[in-house]
């Protein structure tokens, strides 16, 4: 499914059902249901969120920054010879790999420096750092597209908001939840429990086919019907109460 059908379809559903469930829907829990609506596609080449978090540019000045980093290594490493020259090399040869490539092993290197210089400021850092390695590792539908993922995002928003209340896990929850259910309808389906071998998968549509399109326009559709049909009715509850106030 394309990243812009997933980012309305799963925003809308997710905060449609949080407030189904009576949590207030705040500014957070809108914001962090939009990023787990797009982050099991994190791995993605053209995903949103990775592109955004790390533009063309910035891989440029880092391309750039390698053969300095490789002269530094050369000269400056604290290691014996021949092992310096062999950082270096290591640091002129990432410097020509594959744009994607280049991405996940940056993403790897900011997963360990959260790790190791995060510790200080709040000891869940480890597992964001964690969490972002497995992430940039994993191939598309891999990792992120299972279960395992689901309950390790949760977890993870648990453990940094869980004493605020509930709305911000559940939304990440839920948006992450929708973005795994839209990609079940598609022929890929997913693998939600490897090594088992077993997929959910409906085979509705195939992403980027003209069918593919039409059964995400009816996605967006019932997204708009359930975001109207819960909001409306608050609205309108809350225009008559005004109301009310107002003439009585
Ligand atoms: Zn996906």
């Amino acid at each position: 499914m394309m990243g812009k059908a997933h980012f309305i379809i799963g925003t809308g559903v997710s905060l449609s059902l949080l407030a189904l469930t009576g949590a207030p829907v705040t500014v957070g829990a809108v914001a962090i249901a939009a990023v787990s609506s797009m982050l099991p596609d994190i791995d993605h080449p053209n995903s949103l969120l990775v592109t955004r978090a790390l533009p063309t540019k910035l891989l440029r000045v880092l391309q750039s920054a390698m053969l300095l980093i490789a002269a530094a290594l050369l000269f400056y490493a604290p290691v014996e010879q021949p092992w310096n020259s062999v950082l270096a090399a290591v640091a002129v040869v990432a410097m020509f790999l594959p744009e994607q490539a280049l991405r996940k092993g940056a993403f790897v290197l900011i997963g360990l420096a959260v790790i190791v210089f995060g510790e200080r400021y709040a000891p869940w850092n480890r597992m964001g750092g964690i969490l972002l390695i497995v992430f940039s590792l994993a191939p598309h539908r891999g990792i992120t597209h299972t279960f395992y993922a689901l309950a390790a995002w949760m977890l993870l928003l648990y453990g940094l908001t869980g004493a605020h209340g509930p709305s911000i896990w559940l939304a990440g929850g839920l948006g992450y939840a929708v973005h795994l259910a839209c990609d079940s309808v598609t022929k890929n389906g997913i693998r939600p429990l490897p090594p088992l071998k077993a997929k959910i998968r409906f085979a509705l549509m195939t992403t980027g086919k003209k069918s593919g399109k039409r059964v995400e326009r009816i996605g967006i559709w019932i997204t708009i019907i359930l975001f109207a049909g819960v909001f409306g009715i608050r609205l309108i509850e809350y225009g008559a109460r005004l109301y009310l106030r107002l003439t009585s």
